[in-house]
């Protein structure tokens, strides 16, 4: 791992600035409401942008017809906190435990790999990753990574 300090909000707009035209073609509307007084946080950027690229494919794919994707930080007791809610097709309640596990995919040509690398590389930070959902409206992922990152 190589970790430097760096700014989640910029991570964020990086892995969007390279997402859009597939979220343009999804016809995703993004709204981001990134909190500007974020402390800058340690942590492996490539790491951090392919778990923020994993949700955001996500929650596309989730939105076949198109939606709204809204990205959300903020920081409490140095714990930066980063909220991605789509207006999908929600995930059943039996469902929710198993996401996080590798190969559980519940698409056509999904490897089911990319929120369990995710889950990974988020406890690497010393943070976590959460979901909730509310079938056929909607999922959140909520993600809370340390200023100061626990290594384990
Ligand atoms: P894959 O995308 O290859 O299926 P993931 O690990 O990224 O693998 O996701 C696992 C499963 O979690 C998906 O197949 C889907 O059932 C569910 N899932 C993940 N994100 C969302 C979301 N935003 N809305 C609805 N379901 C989701
Ligand atoms: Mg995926």
């Amino acid at each position: 791992v190589s970790i430097r300090e760096c700014s989640v909000n910029d991570l964020i707009k990086s892995v969007l600035s390279f997402s859009a035209a597939m979220l343009r073609n999804q016809k995703v509307r993004v709204e981001l409401l990134l909190d500007n007084t974020l402390s800058q946080i340690l942590a492996d950027t490539e790491k951090l942008k392919q778990v923020f690229v994993n949700i955001i494919v996500n929650a596309a794919e989730a939105m076949p017809d198109g939606g709204k994707l809204e990205i959300i930080t903020k920081e409490t007791d140095s714990i930066v906190i980063i909220s991605f809610s789509d207006t999908g097709e929600g995930i059943p309640a039996e469902e929710k435990l198993r996401i996080f596990d590798p190969f559980y995919t519940t698409k056509k040509t999904g490897t089911g790999l990319g929120l369990s690398i995710s889950y990974q590389s988020v406890k690497l930070h010393g943070g976590s990753i959460d979901v909730e959902s509310d079938l056929g409206r909607g999922s959140t992922f909520i993600i809370s990574l340390p200023v100061i990152p626990k290594l384990c």
